[in-house]
């Protein structure tokens, strides 16, 4: 693609550039190159979408139910009908490969809306309590009004869906701040849902955190505020939002225990936790890659000869390629953090056991300039070290080795995240209590990376989830007579 379109926010259902008129330039993390500009923001930008998504609510929470959900049909099909643009610009914009945006994402968008029109009745249902003879309580849903969603450059158009097609379909007005880093596709979605939804309900404003996401967050017109993001972002949005006492929703990171036991089937556990887990998952960058995989003993020395072989297997380049299994890291900034932890891993001691290298040497000449890192493996036994405890968003996982399900269960909970683990065994009752004892909000078993409902986490991980009765609340009358 050679020539660089520029694209526009969706305020009051019009499409308009950043009011100061700056723009921020969208690079192709495959090739390095600038491929689109989005507006760059400021507060005057998010008083504008406050004042329009403010006026917009009367009539859209008074809709009934069912209104609601005919419009959130008609949002289900335009992700149907433009599903392929749309997984080729994400993709674009953010590395991450067309076989996951085409085959996983768009599919699941059209579903994901559906579903959003279908639950639009459960945020209408009350609750009805008999007090007495001449007493009797009862309850109504009613949404918060406007709220804001903050959302990651990892996986836009799911995020983005998640929390508007949910909170709208509770009755709120949306405004949505896509991340910096992968803004178009979040746009594009602006400009293709303008004609669907009344003005105003959905919004969409581009642009750095703190130019344009600060104020929205500090907006008195802002009544709720769901964020996706890092722990770092969500300590400053919980700081920043204090002053108004909103309500908060926070969907953090993770540092996922992935364990196999010795009794596990190796044929599905070693790909379990190399591929789809972690590395070929968008090269590492999602929010619950397993990327701290506990191996029991017995079977620790077979599991990483397996590993090593899958990941030699693991192809880079062309993310439009259905060939390409891992895409490139979304942003230079980000390349370099990730690659920092490569020599903190070796530094630390932690023992190579695969991949390390990075850049233009593991690509061919087009893509030289794209942000790449090899599929990386370490080993150790300490699981303080800090590529064991921090996040790193990334291709890179460490492994460690346990002996009995007791030091699985202390090494796995030894860390400030809880946001997901994965269980490899044929043993239903070492399941069921890993299950339990696991300080995590989704626990996979044999699997990883399936459907998840509700996805929240525990600890360092956040908390609250995108579902209707979140964006909702609970009132209560009491009528005597
Ligand atoms: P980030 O925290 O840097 O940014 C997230 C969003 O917050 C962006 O839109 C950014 O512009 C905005 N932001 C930054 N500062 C702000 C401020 N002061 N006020 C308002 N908004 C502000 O996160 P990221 O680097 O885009 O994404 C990676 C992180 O997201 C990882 O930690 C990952 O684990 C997490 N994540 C979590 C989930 C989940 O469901 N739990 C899913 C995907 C990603």
């Amino acid at each position: 693609m050679t020539q660089v379109r520029e694209y526009s926010n969706l305020i009051g259902g019009e499409l308009r550039p950043a009011s100061e008129g700056g723009t921020l330039d969208s690079v192709n993390p495959a090739t390095g190159k600038v491929w689109a500009k989005i507006p760059r923001s400021t507060a005057a930008d998010a008083e504008a979408a406050v004042e329009a998504a403010r006026k917009a609510f009367p009539k859209w929470s008074g809709m009934p139910a069912a209104g609601r959900a005919h419009y959130l049909r008609k949002v289900a099909q335009v992700f149907a009908e433009n599903a392929k643009e749309l997984a080729e610009l994400e993709t674009l914009d953010n590395g991450r490969l067309i076989t996951e945006t085409a085959k996983r994402d768009l599919p699941g968008m059209t579903y994901l809306w559906t579903n959003a029109a279908a639950e639009c009745s459960a945020a209408v249902e009350g609750r009805s309590v008999d007090f007495g003879p001449a007493s009797q309580g009862i309850t109504r849903r009613e949404p918060y009004g406007v709220v804001l969603g903050i959302i990651p450059w990892n996986s836009p158009i799911s995020t983005l869906s998640a929390k508007a097609a949910f909170a709208l379909a509770a009755g709120n007005t949306v405004i949505i701040k896509p991340a910096e880093q992968a803004t178009v596709s979040s746009l594009r979605v602006g400009e293709l849902l303008r004609e669907v939804l009344p003005p105003g309900v959905l919004n969409i404003v581009s642009g750095l955190g703190d130019e344009v996401g600060d104020p929205l967050v500090r907006s008195r017109g802002v009544n709720k505020v769901s964020l996706t993001g890092s722990p770092d972002t969500a300590r400053i949005i919980t700081r920043a939002s204090a002053d108004t006492l909103k309500p908060l929703a926070l969907e953090l990171g993770g540092k996922s225990p992935n364990i196999v036991f010795a009794d596990a089937d190796l044929d599905k556990a070693a790909p379990g936790v190399t591929t789809q887990a972690i590395f070929t998952a968008n090269a590492g960058q999602i929010c619950y890659g397993g990327s701290r995989i506990l191996i029991q003993r017995p079977v620790y020395e077979e599991m990483l000869g397996r590993m090593k072989e899958i990941m030699a297997g693991i192809k880079l380049g062309d993310t439009l390629s259905p060939e390409t299994t891992m895409g490139p890291i979304v942003s230079r900034d980000q390349y370099e953090r990730v690659t920092s932890y490569l020599e903190i891993g070796a530094k630390e001691g932690a023992e190579l056991i695969s991949g390390g290298r990075f850049g233009a040497e593991l690509v061919d000449e087009v893509h030289a300039e794209g942000y790449w890192v090899e599929p990386t493996l370490f080993a150790t036994e300490d699981n303080s070290l800090r590529v064991c405890q921090e996040e790193i968003f990334g291709p890179v996982a460490v492994v460690l080795p346990f002996d009995t399900e007791e030091e699985a269960i202390k090494l796995a909970n030894d860390s400030i995240y809880g946001l997901a683990a994965g269980v490899w065994t044929t043993d239903l009752g070492t399941a069921q209590r890993m299950f339990r004892r696991l300080d995590t909000g989704t626990v996979w078993v044999n699997t990883y990376r399936k459907v998840m409902f509700p996805l929240e986490g525990t600890k360092e991980s956040g908390y609250g989830n995108d579902s209707v009765l979140a964006y909702t609340r609970e009132k209560a009358g009491l009528f005597e007579f």
